[in-house]
């Protein structure tokens, strides 16, 4: 595979003056002015392989990478070390330009908590009044068995640095105008932390876990409204080098019933109701979640009239209780009859005759009644 000796043609015991000579020599054959647009990639890779190598530091670090063959390429971010390899470039840009690096020179621990994921839990009304049992299924980073989770080969502890000697902190000396400056600045090698896997896993690349794809049925108590989570612990992403797994946190998604709007701990409906029982009022049966109820009418119902059912509405989160529960909140829509048989037209033409009156129509407010009720319900 492509090295950083190999791009410059030295052997990797070179000198730094055989190092800076073979660079010059081929940034000249190589400049794109030189040899044309297409040598540009070339000419890119040649600089970055002197950039690395003529810096004592940088050349170690690069040296023990090859050696331990962790990362095999010239990729300088590569390293299979619990660190992020982008933190390891990060950091040795900031030595040198005063960027973060400063305020991470604090040693950290190989061991790090695994992130917490969230997935979406789609729910429908009838979970979240009784609770239910759901399939969850998610991808999120496992302890790697090759290696027990200890992310080497030889499932040896982690060693020391050999670059920062164990501290993870390294000082490089930069000269300025106002003379020399040391710098102080987190361990590139091994990103801070001290220590390092010399022989990372293959399968897990010395990061002790691997991604993978996991189901598991998830409790989902009564009482989950949308857009809260559940947190089930544990479930997370695995830890690093022995680190605690992170949670899992279940997003409620609660979708459109076709009856019911949840409203608060309250659920609410539209009852249709036959002009008869709204006029003279009786029992009438609706059908819930829990089963048929039995309401009562008054006599005078109008369409927009609202009558509470205590305790039919969303429980309360974990609690069974019914009476923590919210309410159900009817509101009445008057039908009038559209099939009458020939007696029952008689009938109702009789009590018509009787009622003459009611052939005079007369106006609603235009700000109270009817449309008023409506708004309430709406606003
Ligand atoms: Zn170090
Ligand atoms: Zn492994």
């Amino acid at each position: 595979m492509d090295n950083y000796y190999d791009r410059l043609g030295v052997p990797s015991d070179a000198s730094d003056a055989e190092i800076r000579k073979a660079y010059r020599k081929l940034a000249r054959e190589l400049h794109p002015d030189v040899a044309g647009q297409e040598s540009e990639e070339k000419f890119k890779a040649v600089g970055e392989a002197f950039e690395a190598l003529s810096n004592s530091e940088k050349r170690a670090q690069y040296d023990f990478q090859l050696q331990y063959g962790s990362a095999g390429g010239a990729n300088m971010g590569g390293f299979g070390f619990g660190a992020g390899g982008e933190n390891v470039f990060d950091d040795m840009m900031g030595a040198f330009f005063g960027g973060t690096a400063q305020a991470r020179t604090q040693r950290r621990s190989l061991k790090q908590r695994g992130n917490d994921i969230e997935v979406a839990l789609s729910l429908s009304l009838e979970d979240v009044l009784f609770g239910t049992t759901k399939k969850v299924a998610y991808s999120a980073f496992s302890a790697c068995d090759e290696c027990n989770a200890t992310g080497s080969t030889s499932k040896k502890a982690p060693v020391k640095c050999p670059v920062c000697k164990g501290s993870g902190i390294t000082h490089n000396v930069m000269r300025t105008m106002l003379g020399q400056i040391s710098v102080q600045a987190a361990c590139g090698t091994c990103g801070g932390y001290g220590e390092m896997i010399s022989d990372p896993c293959p399968k897990c690349l010395g990061k002790g876990r691997v991604r993978e794809q996991k189901t598991f049925d998830a409790d989902v108590p009564c009482g989950l409204l949308d857009g809260s989570s559940l947190k089930v612990q544990g479930r997370g992403n695995a830890g690093q080098n022995g680190g605690l797994a992170g949670d899992l946190f279940l997003k409620a998604h609660v979708s459109q019933d076709e009856h019911f709007i949840i409203d608060g701990q309250n659920l609410r409906a539209s009852l249709h109701v036959s002009m008869l029982v709204a006029t003279l009022g009786d029992k009438v049966k609706i059908d819930t979640y829990d089963g048929e109820k039995t309401i009562t009418l008054p006599a005078g119902t109008q369409t927009g009239d609202t009558q509470k059912v205590k305790h039919l509405g969303i429980p309360k989160f974990a609690n069974e209780d019914e009476s923590a529960r919210g309410d159900l909140i009817l509101r009445f829509i008057v039908d009038t009859p559209t099939k009458l048989n020939k007696k029952e037209r008689a009938l109702l033409e009789e009590l018509h005759k009787l009622q003459k009156h009611t052939t005079h129509a007369y106006f609603d407010s235009a700000h109270k009644g009817f449309f008023d009720k409506l708004r309430n319900w709406f606003s």
